[in-house]
């Protein structure tokens, strides 16, 4: 498979983001289709040195984290391949070159999509991220193939539990999480300026995805969402792997939601109610305003049924 039609597969992957990738790209010059609106990344400033960057007005993969200081740049994840170069572009506006180290929070291509370009930078994961990237993958349950990544885009250094870099004057620590998201998941705490990238762990203000496929589950990725408010200082800032910036409150109400539609899909199933019957009787409506155009209820109970008993 090509890079480019393994991009093209990928896409497919984040049913409702397709459009606005497409949106981005320069296939519509031309032919006299409506303008659709202009994907940039844009920044937000977390702390004095630590910004996140961001996709405006359609997607361009996971938030990206920022640090800049004396000894140069590092970031955790580099989107989507397609907008390495505006990523590239936005970090070279930083002033501090191009990045020393690359964090990956897991393997997927929406945060490990501008490895290959950053290459140069030492890339950093969990071992299992490195080994999912060496071989083809596949998300049976969307029915969508993986390749094997560039070898230029494989972490360069890989970590069992925990690892900690001193960069900028500051200490990052990379504290694996087993089993939520992924088998590979990584959380980034940035000690002094308190900031946390938590990767795909944490989609604020919407349902997560769990690649049950590749270690993931439902219920463990719950827990772990429980262990980090307990891990980490209340006033953190917390940059989650999909949209806005966020506070620990936030990831309070994320917990909440997490705890009470898992219980809610187990609950059914310990009662004899099949994965059908259950997505019929679906969530309470207060539930409802965490659906998006990736995740709705149905696919989330999918998610929280495929994670039972694992
Ligand atoms: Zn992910």
């Amino acid at each position: 498979m090509t890079t480019s039609t393994a991009t093209t597969a990928l896409r497919g992957l984040f049913l409702g983001m397709t459009v606005a990738v497409a949106a981005a790209g320069t296939a519509l010059a031309g032919t006299g289709a409506p303008k659709a609106p202009e994907v940039k990344i844009g920044k937000v400033a977390v702390a004095p040195n630590l910004h996140m960057m961001l996709g405006v007005g359609g997607f361009t993969g996971g938030n990206v984290a920022a640090l800049t200081g004396p000894d140069g740049l590092l970031i955790v994840d580099d989107k989507v391949a397609d907008f390495g170069e505006a990523l590239e572009k936005a970090l070279d506006a930083l002033g501090k070159g191009k990045p020393r180290f690359v964090l990956n929070t897991h393997w997927h291509f929406d945060h490990v999509g501008g490895n290959e370009r950053f290459g140069a930078a030492v890339i950093v994961a969990h071992d299992n991220v490195r080994r999912l990237m060496s071989a083809p993958q596949e998300f049976k349950s969307l029915q969508k193939k993986i390749p094997a990544a560039a070898p230029a885009a494989l972490p360069d250094v890989t970590y069992n539990d925990r690892l900690t870099i001193h960069f900028n004057g500051e200490e990052i620590q990379v504290h694996h999480f087993q089993g939520g998201h992924t088998d590979g998941d990584s959380v980034v705490y940035f000690k002094g300026a308190k900031v946390l990238h938590l990767g795909d762990l944490f989609f604020n203000g919407t349902f997560p995805f769990a690649d049950v496929d590749h270690g993931g589950n439902a219920f463990r990725l719950t827990r772990n969402i429980g262990v980090i408010l307990e891990r980490f200082p209340a006033d953190a800032k917390v940059i989650p792997g999909h949209g806005p910036l966020a506070t620990m409150a936030d990831l309070r109400a994320y917990h909440a939601m997490l705890q009470a539609t898992t219980k809610i899909v187990k609950d059914a199933a310990d009662k004899g109610m099949d994965l059908a019957a259950i997505t019929a009787q679906g969530f309470p409506p207060e539930w409802k305003k965490w659906e998006w155009a990736f995740i709705d209820s149905t696919k989330w109970i999918h998610i929280i049924h495929a994670s039972l008993g694992k």
